[in-house]
C-alpha cells in the first residue's frame, strides 16, 4: 500500500480541496511562530501553477462549537496573503451556503480559506453532512496536514472518503514526514538510538516497545527516567514517578533485554526542593535523597549521553530530558540538541516539545528532519495507520 501523491493528479483546471495544519500558535492577534505556514507553501504553490480554484480549510486550536473572534484564522489569512502575494477571502459561513458557490465567483487572484474547522461540531465528530458540506462539488481532495492524519475528524477522515480514492492524494509535507519517520522504523543504519524524554511513560510505552524492534541504544531522560530509576530500586525522592505503571517499565525492560537494546538511565541529576521555577538548582549525584526531587539529567549523564548519540548513525529524538522550559533546568535537553547536530547521519526530531527545544537550541539547521506533527508523528512511529493516510492509500 503506497500514499498517492499530488503528483499522480492531473489538477489543471479543477476546483481543489487543500486540507491543511495551519494550527499555529497566535498571542493577541499575532503569529508567535509562522512555521506550519511556511511548510504549507510548497502544496500550495505547485496547486496554484495548474489550477485557480482553490479552497483551503484548517482548524485552529481547541475552540468552542460556534467559535469566538480570538480563534479566527484571519491572521493565518493575512500571512498567507503577504507570502503567496495573492488575497485570501476567508470564508466563515460555509455551513450555510456552498463554498464552491463563491469559488465559482473568485476573481483571478483570489483563493479561499475557510473559518476554522473546529468552530462546528461536525468536524470533530467525523459527520458525514458536514463532510459532504465540505467537499461536494469539487474534483480533488488533497491533504497536507501531517499533524492531522491522527485524527479521524471530518476534514480528514470522512470528506476524502466521498471523493473516489483517485481523486485523492498526500500534498509535499504529508510526503516528506511519511519518508523521513518511515525510514527511521524500517530500515534505520545502525548503530540506532532514540532519545527519549518527556513526562510520562504510560504515554509512549507503545512508541518505546515498536522503536526496541529496532534500535540499538535507548537513552531515558525527562520525569520518565525516575519510573525506571524507581523501579530498579533507585531512591528518586520526590521525583514525578508513576508508581502505578511499575509493570509498563518491566514489560519495556524485558524487551529490550530480548532485543538486546541497551537503556541507558541517567546516574546523576539537577534536582529542586520544589516544582518551581525559583527553586535553587542542586546537583546530585547517584540515588536522590528525599526532599528533592529531579528536574533534569545531570553533567555526567549529559556527556554520557551525548558520546552514545555522537557515535550513531541514526538518532531519533522524541521528549525534553528535563523541565527545559525552566533556564536552571534545561542544559540536559540541550546537550540533547547539541549532540544531534554533531551526528554524521540521519536525525529526526519526533515532534512536540523536543520540536521546540530543537529550535530554541539554534541547532535546527543541523538535523535531517524536525516533524511538524507531535500527537501524529508518535502515533505513526507506533506503528499505527493513521486515518488521515489510510483514506489516502492506493
Ligand atoms: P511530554 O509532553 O510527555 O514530552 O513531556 C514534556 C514535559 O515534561 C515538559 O513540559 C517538561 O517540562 C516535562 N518534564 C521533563 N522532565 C521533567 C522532570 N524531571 N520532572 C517534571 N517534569 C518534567
Amino acid at each position: 500500500m503506497q500514499l498517492r501523491k499530488i503528483e499522480d493528479l492531473d489538477l489543471t483546471g479543477k476546483k481543489v480541496f487543500l486540507r491543511l495544519d495551519l494550527n499555529v500558535p497566535i498571542k493577541n492577534g499575532k503569529i508567535q511562530d509562522d512555521t506550519r505556514i511556511i511548510e504549507a507553501l510548497p502544496t500550495i504553490k505547485y496547486i496554484l501553477e495548474r489550477t485557480k480554484k482553490l479552497t483551503m480549510a484548517s482548524h485552529l486550536g481547541r475552540p468552542k462549537v460556534g467559535g469566538s473572534p480570538a480563534d479566527s484564522l484571519e491572521p493565518v489569512g493575512i500571512r498567507l496573503a503577504e507570502l503567496l502575494e495573492r488575497e485570501i477571502v476567508l470564508f466563515p459561513d460555509y455551513t450555510e451556503s456552498s463554498s464552491i458557490q463563491l469559488l465559482n465567483s473568485l476573481g483571478k487572484n483570489q483563493i479561499m480559506l475557510l473559518e476554522n474547522l473546529r468552530f462546528h461540531a461536525g468536524e470533530e465528530s467525523n459527520d458525514i453532512d458536514f463532510a459532504h458540506h465540505l467537499i461536494d462539488g469539487y474534483d480533488f481532495y488533497i491533504n497536507d496536514a501531517f499533524g492531522t492524519c491522527h485524527r479521524a475528524h471530518a476534514s480528514v477522515s470522512a470528506a476524502a472518503e466521498v471523493l473516489s480514492g483517485e481523486r485523492r492524494a498526500a500534498g509535499y509535507l504529508v510526503q516528506k514526514e511519511i519518508a523521513a519517520l518511515s525510514s527511521i522504523i524500517a530500515k534505520p543504519d545502525g548503530p540506532f538510538t532514540v532519545i527519549m524524554g518527556g513526562s510520562k511513560v504510560s504515554d509512549k510505552i507503545y512508541v518505546i516497545l515498536n522503536l526496541l524492534n529496532t534500535c540499538n541504544n535507548m537513552l531515558i531522560g525527562g520525569a520518565m527516567a525516575y519510573t525506571f530509576l524507581k523501579y530498579k530500586g533507585v531512591n528518586v525522592g520526590s521525583s514525578r514517578v508513576e508508581a502505578d505503571k511499575m509493570a509498563l517499565v518491566e514489560t519495556i525492560m524485558r524487551n529490550a533485554e530480548a532485543r538486546k537494546v541497551q537503556i541507558h538511565l541517567p546516574t546523576d541529576h539537577i534536582c529542586a526542593k520544589e516544582f518551581s521555577e525559583a527553586s535553587d538548582a542542586v546537583p546530585v549525584s547517584g540515588g536522590i535523597p528525599d526532599g528533592l526531587m529531579g528536574l533534569d539529567i545531570g553533567p555526567a549523564t549529559q556527556a554520557a549521553f551525548a558520546k552514545v548519540v555522537r557515535d550513531s548513525k541514526t538518532v531519533l529524538w522524541n521528549g525534553p530530558m528535563g523541565v527545559f522550559e525552566w533556564e536552571k533546568f534545561a542544559a540536559g535537553t540541550m546537550s540533547m540538541a547539541a549532540a544531534m547536530a554533531e551526528v554524521r547521519g540521519k536525525t529526526v526530531v519526533g515532534g512536540g516539545d523536543s520540536v521546540s527545544a530543537m529550535h530554541k537550541s539554534g541547532f535546527a539547521d543541523k538535523i535531517t528532519h524536525i516533524s511538524t506533527g507531535g500527537g501524529a508523528s508518535l502515533e505513526f512511529l507506533e506503528g499505527k495507520v493513521l486515518p488521515g493516510l489510510k483514506v489516502l492509500m492506493k
